[in-house]
């Protein structure tokens, strides 16, 4: 479980997170939604470890996320620009996580893993591409794949499919939702997308200026938007 209580931070003077309290369940998925600069990807960089609050707290189970180092966090990231390494093939780049990481594995095992991985991410076969040799939505299921790889506790996806278009996007939320139910990884999502968001989280939270304007589960939202805003934002959709 990991809890935001009433977490603040400020670039300079501006406030881009507002007080943000909430709680994301062990093995649940949870999308953060929300217009750009809301703040969404400064609660997930938080979250990560890769940018420090500076007010409230955030908490992994009951041990103060402060106190843990960030490779110690237990943190899969993919990002919508996620870059591959270019020189290295498919599998390399899954198995390189594996490779820098603390746990010594042999190369069998690293081959293994890396077969089990092509395999869940439904790319057998193309491990010896190149990224450039294969499609975008090919590659993003890569980086996921290269973040599972080294079993995090806790997969953070910021606009994981943004570049891509929706066809393409429509069938990655299948597949990660699939991935979720096998695994039942906590997950945090951040999307500017409301069909996104609907579609694929058990739980949104709507995000607007810094702070949450309401949250629930996506039939909750959608049969009772709470502001003016939620009802916009949640119809852009549509
Ligand atoms: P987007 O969907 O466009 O990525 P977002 O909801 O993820 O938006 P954030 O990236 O969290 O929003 O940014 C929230 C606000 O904080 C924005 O106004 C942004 O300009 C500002 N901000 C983010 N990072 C920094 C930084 N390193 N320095 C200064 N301001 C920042």
């Amino acid at each position: 479980k990991i809890t935001l209580d009433n977490v603040v931070k400020t670039f300079d003077t501006f406030r881009a997170v507002r007080g943000v309290s909430l709680e994301i369940g062990s093995g649940e998925l949870v999308a953060l939604l929300g217009p750009s600069g809301s703040g969404k990807t400064t609660i997930l960089r938080m979250v990560a470890g890769l940018e420090y609050a500076d007010g409230g707290r955030i908490l992994f189970g009951e041990q103060d996320a402060t106190d843990i180092p960030v490779r110690d966090r237990g943190v899969g990231f993919v990002f919508q620009h996620y870059a591959l390494f270019p020189h290295m093939t498919v599998a390399e780049n899954i198995a390189f996580g594996m490779k820098v990481s603390k746990r010594k594995r042999s190369g069998a095992e690293i081959e293994a893993r890396v077969n089990d991985l092509l395999v869940l991410v439904k790319l057998s076969g193309l491990g010896n591409r190149f990224p450039s040799q294969i499609s975008g939505g090919q590659r993003q299921r890569v980086a996921l794949a290269r973040s599972l790889a080294v079993d995090p506790k806790v997969l953070l996806l910021d606009e994981p499919f943004g570049a891509l278009d929706a066809n393409v996007r429509r069938d990655l939320r299948r597949w990660l939702r699939e991935i979720h139910d096998e695994l039942g990884i906590t997950t945090l999502f951040v999307t500017h997308d409301q069909e996104e968001a609907l579609d694929l989280a058990d739980r949104v939270v709507i995000l607007d200026q810094g702070k949450i304007v309401q949250q629930g589960t996506p039939e909750e939202v959608c049969r009772q938007p709470n502001s003016p805003f939620v009802t916009r934002f949640l119809g852009d959709a549509h």
